[in-house]
């Protein structure tokens, strides 16, 4: 049986808890204008997702059955992006609200091949039926559409009884769905990850072993998804699904390495305890750095490689630099990440030599450093795992803490200290 043939279902506005009230005001402006020009004009996607389960939507998409050309007719702050598929973004200020013509192609028809684009095979961009448009999208309860017409949710898949039982179901065939466009299977875990839903048998089963088609997905699209994946508040349940689903040899190459040689268990450990405290910040709407996070999962790889080149000889002024450029180049050849990153990343892991030292003048001049409270946090982190002395650790905190006068006498007692250790020996000498 095709799966076209399942049964349409409309839930009225009495069946359903989407209110108006929860719909950002522009989104709202995009689909009554689109209505009044006569087309047909639906909310789709995440944010009708996200608000029947009465979360608050990232974004909102539409669904129209308006051409890209006819939608830019009707807004003057509309711009038409994209290669194959044109989708119009409206923007008001920094909202965007994306909408997109309803479009065929349903997987695999008409054996037709198609071509790559960013690592999709994408087939002719014909516009369609609201109804194809549903099952071309990835997962039943991303295929939801809010009638602005009538407030009815219109589900042509299956979505909402999926909704109700906390099940991620991919449309269509699984394994096809995927070659056609593998970052379905980071989807599949990061909306796992943060509704907490199953991910349904048949949508599983094939991960397991498809993550190598992820080496097809160019590095600058992944670094945009594992973004997705890592700052938007269930990291550690992200992390732990993508090790289930052996995901994460694909876009942490090194970090896997460095976890499956991590006899102690610490190096997980600290990764969980960064995410779960980048977690914590996300979820009080504080600002993270992706800067913090990668270099948190790169930590130990440039450590080891740091060793190595120790071993080889090489000064132990460069190796920390060298190290850390060899191993963000091996990063980057996965997950492209911007070069905007690369300074800070290298900055926390240079910080982590200079706290060790202890000087007074040099400690004052670290509280200034640009990255000196990204450093710091990193330093605490692995305090808390036992990767570094929980007294240098505390030191810093004191020192950080206090105010002027607490700071001098900190400073104080370091010279004090470091004085009578000088004099020690030459007591003993007789
Ligand atoms: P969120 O915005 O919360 O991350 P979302 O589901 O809205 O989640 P978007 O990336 O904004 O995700 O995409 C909007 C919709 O477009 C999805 O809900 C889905 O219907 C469709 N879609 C996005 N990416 C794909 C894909 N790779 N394959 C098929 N459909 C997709
Ligand atoms: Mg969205």
């Amino acid at each position: 049986m095709h799966e076209l043939e399942q049964e349409k279902r409309i839930y009225e506005r009495s069946d359903h808890n989407i209110s108006r009230d929860n719909i950002s005001p522009n989104a709202l402006k995009v689909l009554y204008r689109l209505k009044n020009a006569g087309f047909a004009a639906y909310l789709v996607g995440g944010g009708v997702r996200d608000l029947l389960l009465e979360q608050l939507p990232k974004d909102f998409d539409i669904a129209t059955s308006a051409t890209p050309d006819e939608v830019r007719e009707l807004f003057r702050n509309c711009r038409l992006i994209g290669r194959r598929f044109r989708l119009a973004h409206v923007h008001f200020g920094a909202e965007i609200i994306e909408v997109a013509t309803f479009r065929g192609q349903h997987s695999g028809d008409q054996g037709d091949e198609g071509q790559i684009v960013d690592g999709m095979i994408v087939r002719d961009n014909v516009y369609g039926s609201l109804e194809e448009d549903a099952w071309r999208r990835d997962f039943s309860i991303n295929s939801l559409y809010y009638n602005i017409n009538n407030f009815s949710v219109e589900d042509h898949v299956g979505g909402m009884d999926d909704l109700r039982n906390r099940k991620l179901r991919i449309l269509g065939d699984a394994e096809q769905r995927y070659r056609e466009d593998p970052v379905r299977m980071l989807r599949a875990v990061r909306f796992a990850a943060k509704l907490g839903f199953d991910i349904e048998q048949k949508t599983e089963e094939p991960i397991f072993e498809l993550g190598a088609l992820l080496e097809g997905v160019p590095p600058a699209r992944l670094f945009e998804e594992v973004l997705k994946l890592f700052l938007a508040g269930n990291s550690v349940k992200t992390l732990e699904l993508l090790r289930h689903y052996h995901l994460l040899p694909y876009i942490f190459p090194q970090t896997e390495v460095s976890l499956k040689e991590d006899e102690t268990g610490k190096n997980l450990e600290f990764i969980i305890r960064a995410l779960s405290n980048t977690d914590e910040r996300v979820k009080e709407g504080k600002p993270v750095t992706p800067a913090f996070i990668f270099a948190v999962f790169l930590w130990d790889s440039v450590r080891a490689l740091k060793a190595k080149y120790l071993e080889r000889g090489i000064s132990d002024s460069q190796t920390l630099t060298a190290a850390a450029d060899a191993v963000m180049a091996g990063q980057n050849r996965r997950v492209s990440i911007p070069r905007r990153f690369h300074i800070p990343m290298r900055d926390i892991w240079n910080l982590q030599d200079r706290f060790i030292k202890r000087a007074p003048k040099r400690s004052y001049r670290l509280l200034k450093h640009p990255r000196f409270r990204a450093g710091y946090d990193f330093l605490l982190l692995r305090a808390d795992v036992g990767d570094v002395e929980a007294e240098l650790a505390q030191w810093w905190v004191d020192f950080y803490e206090a105010d002027e006068e607490g700071k001098a006498e900190i400073i104080n007692k370091l010279s004090v200290g470091r004085r009578k250790q000088r004099r020690r020996p030459r007591q003993l000498e007789p």
